[in-house]
C-alpha cells in the first residue's frame, strides 16, 4: 500500500454527548499513538488510557481502539480515541493528533481512501453517507442493503453475464460464416434477453431506493374550486392550505412535505388554472407551471358531478390544462366530491384510446387512471395514495429497495438503453459488430456503478458530499 498521509476528524456529531470520537487514519500511527497514550496499543483491544497534551498533561481519560493495516475501516492503520463528548475536549484531542502530525480529513476522505484501498466498492462507499442521511426506517434498511453489498452483487451479476455474452459474440466474430448459426439458434438472443430482465429487476428496486432518498413531487392540479386545497388538506393531515368556496381564491403555490408508504412526498397544491385579467392570479398561474415542471405525478382533478356515461370525457373539460402538461409526466384524474354526484370510491384504468387522436396528449389521456374520492371526508384518499405509489413505479412497495442514488440510476438507464439496441442489432440484417459494441458500453456502463472504470473527478465529487470524519 502506498504511503498515505495521516489524517484525524472528530467523527462524532458536534455537541455534547457522553462518548466523543477522534478517528485518525494513516500509514503508520505508532509516534501518534505513542504520543497521546504514552504506551503502545494491543490491536482490536479497547484499552483504557490517559489521552495527554504535548506536556504530558491529562486531555481526557478514555478508551483507545487500535486497527493495524490492512484491517481496518481505510484499510490504513487507525485508530479511534473514545472521550468523553465535549466540544472543548475534542477540539483539543483533534489538536493534539494535529501536533503528532495529522492534518485534517477532508469530507469523506476516510471512506474515500476505503474505496482507493479495496475494502469497499463505489456503490457500498455512497451508502456509508446514504445509511446516516436516512430519514426513514425504510430508508436505513435499503441503505443497509447496498453498504453491505447486495446492490453491488446484483450489478456485478448483470456485468459478468454481460462479459460472458459479450466474449460468446466476439468469438464468432472471428469466424463469421458461423454467424448465421448462432442467430438461427437464438442462443445470443434468449441470454440477452436474460441479461434485459434481470436488469429491469434491479432498475425498478434502485428507483424504490432513488425515490426514497430525494422523495417525489406531486402537483395537484384542475379548474379553480374542483378540491385542490381540500384533497391536499387531506392528504396532509393539517389545514395547510387555504379552503374556501370561492372560485379562485387559492391564488399561490402551497407545498407540503408529507409521507407515504415510506416515501417523502412534496405535494404541490397550484393556484386555478383559467383566463383571468387580475394580476396577483396571474403571477399564480404562472408558478403552477412552473410547478408543473418538475413534477413527478400531476393529480388532475374534476367535479365527479361532471362525469358523463365515460368517464375519460372528464378529461375534455382541461383540454388547455391537459395538452400543456409534458406528454411523459404520469397522471391520476381524482373526480372529487363523490359525496354530491352519489358515487362510491373506486380505482379506473383506461388503456383504450377515447378517440383516434394521435398528439401526444391524447395517448397520455389513453393510459391516465381516474380514482373516484371525497376530499372532504376523506373517503377513497387510500386508493388515491396506492396509485401514486403505483404510477411512481413502486407499487410492489420498497421492502427491497435498493438506496440508489441519481447517478447508480442514470447508469443503469444507460445500460438498459445500449442493451436495447443490442437486440435491435441482432434482428435482420443482424450486425455483430454493432451489437458487440453496444454490449461494451453497457459493460462500461455497469463498471461505473461500482467503481472499476471511474473518473478521479467523479470520485473527487463523490466524496466532497461526505460530511467531515467519514
Ligand atoms: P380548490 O379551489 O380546487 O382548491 O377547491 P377547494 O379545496 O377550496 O374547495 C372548494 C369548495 O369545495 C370548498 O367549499 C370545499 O369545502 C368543497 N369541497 C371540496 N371537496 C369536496 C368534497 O369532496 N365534497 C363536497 N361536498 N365538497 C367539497
Amino acid at each position: 500500500m502506498p504511503f498515505s498521509p495521516t489524517i484525524a476528524a472528530i467523527a462524532t456529531p458536534p455537541g455534547r454527548g457522553g462518548i466523543g470520537i477522534v478517528r485518525v487514519s494513516g500509514s503508520s500511527l505508532d509516534a501518534l499513538i505513542e504520543g497521546i497514550a504514552g504506551r503502545t496499543l494491543a490491536a482490536r483491544t479497547a484499552t483504557r488510557v490517559l489521552f495527554r497534551d504535548a506536556r504530558g498533561a491529562p486531555i481526557d481519560d478514555g478508551i483507545a481502539l487500535y486497527f493495524p493495516s490492512p484491517h481496518s475501516y481505510t484499510g490504513e492503520d487507525v485508530v479511534e480515541w473514545h472521550g468523553h463528548g465535549g466540544v472543548a475536549v475534542m477540539r483539543l484531542l483533534l489538536a493534539r493528533c494535529v501536533e503528532l502530525g495529522a492534518r485534517l480529513a477532508e469530507p469523506g476522505e476516510f471512506t474515500k481512501r476505503a474505496f482507493l484501498n479495496g475494502k469497499l466498492d463505489l456503490a457500498q462507499a455512497e451508502s456509508v453517507a446514504d445509511v446516516i442521511e436516512a430519514s426513514t426506517a425504510t430508508a436505513v434498511r435499503a441503505a443497509a442493503r447496498s453498504l453491505t453489498g447486495e446492490f453491488s452483487r446484483e450489478v456485478h451479476a448483470l456485468r459478468d453475464a454481460l462479459v460472458d455474452l459479450r466474449m460468446y459474440a466476439e468469438a464468432t466474430l472471428d469466424f463469421p460464416e458461423e454467424d448465421i448459426d448462432l442467430l438461427r439458434e437464438g442462443e445470443v438472443a434468449m441470454r440477452l434477453a436474460a441479461i434485459r430482465g434481470r436488469l429491469d429487476r434491479v432498475l425498478e428496486r434502485a428507483r424504490g431506493g432513488a425515490i426514497l432518498r430525494s422523495g417525489m413531487t406531486v402537483a395537484l392540479v384542475g379548474a379553480p374550486n374542483v378540491g385542490k386545497s381540500s384533497l391536499l388538506n387531506r392528504l396532509v393531515g393539517e389545514e395547510a392550505a387555504i379552503v374556501t368556496p370561492i372560485p379562485g381564491t387559492t391564488r399561490d403555490t402551497v407545498e407540503r412535505q408529507i409521507e407515504i408508504g415510506g416515501i417523502p412526498l412534496t405535494v404541490i397544491d397550484t393556484a386555478g388554472l383559467r383566463d383571468t385579467v387580475d394580476e396577483v392570479e396571474r403571477q399564480g398561474i404562472a408558478r403552477t407551471r412552473a410547478a408543473i415542471e418538475r413534477a413527478d405525478v400531476a393529480l388532475l382533478l374534476v367535479d365527479a358531478r361532471a362525469d358523463t356515461a365515460d368517464p375519460r370525457t372528464a378529461m375534455h373539460a382541461h383540454d388547455a390544462l391537459v395538452a400543456e402538461l409534458p406528454a411523459e409526466l404520469p397522471r391520476i384524474v381524482v373526480h372529487n366530491k363523490i359525496d354530491l354526484a352519489f358515487a362510491a370510491p373506486h380505482v379506473a384504468r383506461y388503456t383504450a384510446t377515447l378517440d383516434a387522436g394521435t398528439d401526444a396528449a391524447a395517448d397520455a389521456r389513453a393510459i391516465a387512471t381516474h380514482v373516484w374520492l371525497c376530499a372532504l371526508t376523506g373517503d377513497g384518499v387510500a386508493l388515491l395514495e396506492a396509485e401514486v405509489m403505483r404510477v411512481a413505479g413502486i407499487a410492489h412497495g420498497l421492502e427491497d429497495a435498493f438506496l440508489a442514488r441519481a447517478r447508480q440510476v442514470g447508469a443503469l438507464d444507460e445500460a438498459r438503453d445500449h442493451l436495447r439496441r443490442a437486440a435491435a442489432h441482432l434482428a435482420s440484417p443482424p450486425s455483430l459488430e454493432l451489437f458487440a459494441e453496444e454490449l461494451r458500453v453497457a459493460q462500461a456502463a455497469f463498471s461505473s456503478i461500482t467503481g472499476e472504470f471511474t473518473a478521479d473527478d467523479l470520485l473527487g465529487e463523490i466524496f466532497s458530499r461526505f460530511c467531515i470524519g467519514k
